[in-house]
């Protein structure tokens, strides 16, 4: 197994189930915390180790792993490879180019790095991806085909779900990263706060099951239910279980659960679930959605925007409130610009970043 992006949230489950399956491990990759991946690899035996942040290569401990270092060097390792299954958990836009080399090179990517499929779905054959997020795992495990009208996808509501809408704006970094029932890396909790990251996935789903359905989300307060699948002769069905990506993980990297890991939702524990539509007064972003599934390839600019705007944020050198405020301006600017080819994505990403730093700074 490949696993790119070993040290973070998604990283350490996926390294969990292999374990777990006695699946071995080819290539770990990861960006800059070398004291998690010199334990994993003296762990897991890897072939081939990559660390994005070339100036802490001198400190890795390969234990006789052939070592490379940046994008680059990650590129290349993929080549050496021969596993034919890639597990991409690399966070943001970085993430992309190992997922279309990995395609290149004749492998299949389990995916959770869904800001691949935002920025340039259009250019990604969705036959060669199994994703690994929780709702579109449990679309893929509803899906009987046929008569399907409606896909919904459901949100936690983040860590500011319950907060006064007046407190919002000026949320600190530590409001906004107190999830109530995932624990994930720092900025797709943000992107839950901020109900990007529903965005995203409505788009991540468009590009995997395609344009012919109707897509939108709710949210389950609980997150025990992760899809539901609408069709045409009356009947919704809704796939449930504990909040736990180890679930996804497993289905894709070996197409089955981890046996006895996992155990049925305790129904009668729950008592009962709360719904709640999605206000666009407590989250401003998710006014863009329906523009975005009616111009899919204009996510590209609201991955950029958001990608920078969340960074700052982290940074604390812009209010919470201020990254839908620059993702609004930057998508006003750039959405209708349509990449024509890959290159093209690169490009705008990179025209996009240039304006909302510059907003940011100004
Ligand atoms: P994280 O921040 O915990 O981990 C990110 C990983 O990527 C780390 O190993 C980091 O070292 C590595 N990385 C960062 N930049 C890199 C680069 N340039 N090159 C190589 N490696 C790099 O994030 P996470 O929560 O694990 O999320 C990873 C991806 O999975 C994101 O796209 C996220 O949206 C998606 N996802 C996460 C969850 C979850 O439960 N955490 C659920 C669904 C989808
Ligand atoms: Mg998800």
């Amino acid at each position: 197994m490949i696993i790119l992006g070993s040290t973070g949230s998604i990283g350490v489950n996926a390294l969990d189930v292999c374990e777990r399956f006695g699946i071995g491990i080819e290539l770990l990759a990861a960006g800059s915390n070398v004291a998690l991946l010199n334990s994993q690899i003296k762990k897991f035996n890897p072939k081939f180790v990559c660390l994005f942040d070339s100036s802490k290569a001198n400190e890795i401990e390969s234990c006789g792993a052939e070592v490379f270092v940046s994008n680059d060097g990650l590129l290349e390792a993929l080549s050496k490879t021969s596993g034919k299954k890639v597990l991409n958990a690399i966070v943001g836009f970085a993430g992309l180019s190992a997922t279309l080399e990995s395609i290149r090179l004749g492998k299949e990517v389990a995916l959770a790095n869904k800001e691949s499929l935002v920025a340039a779905g259009k250019f990604i054959d969705p036959s060669k991806i199994i994703p690994v997020d929780s709702e579109h795992f449990a679309l893929w495990y509803l899906n009987k085909g046929g008569s399907i009208s409606k896909m919904v996808i459901t949100a936690s509501g983040g860590a500011l779900r319950d907060a006064p809408l007046s407190m919002i704006y000026a949320s600190t970094v530590s409001d906004v990263l107190k999830h109530p029932n995932w624990t994930m890396g720092r900025k797709i909790t943000v992107d839950s706060a901020t109900m990007v990251n529903k965005l995203f996935e409505i788009i991540e789903a468009y590009w995997l099951f395609g344009d012919s359905l109707k897509y939108d989300a709710i949210i389950e307060t609980s997150s025990t239910i992760h899809a539901m699948i609408e069709f045409r002769d009356g009947v919704t069905t809704a796939q449930m279980s504990e909040p736990d990506m180890r679930l996804p993980i497993s289905y894709a990297i070996n197409g089955e659960a981890v046996p006895n890991l996992f155990r049925p939702v305790d129904i009668l524990g729950l008592g009962s679930l709360e719904f709640r539509t999605i206000d666009a007064a407590r989250y401003p972003a998710w006014r863009l959605k329906e523009e975005l599934l009616a111009y899919p390839s204009s996510a590209l600019v609201l991955n950029a925007a958001n990608e920078i705007g969340v960074e700052a944020f982290l940074d604390e050198r812009i209010a919470f409130g201020r990254v839908a405020e620059i993702i609004f301006e930057s998508y006003d600017k750039y959405s209708s610009l349509e990449p024509k080819s890959i290159d093209d994505v690169f490009l705008i990403d990179s025209e996009v970043r240039g304006y909302a730093r510059a907003l940011i700074k100004t």
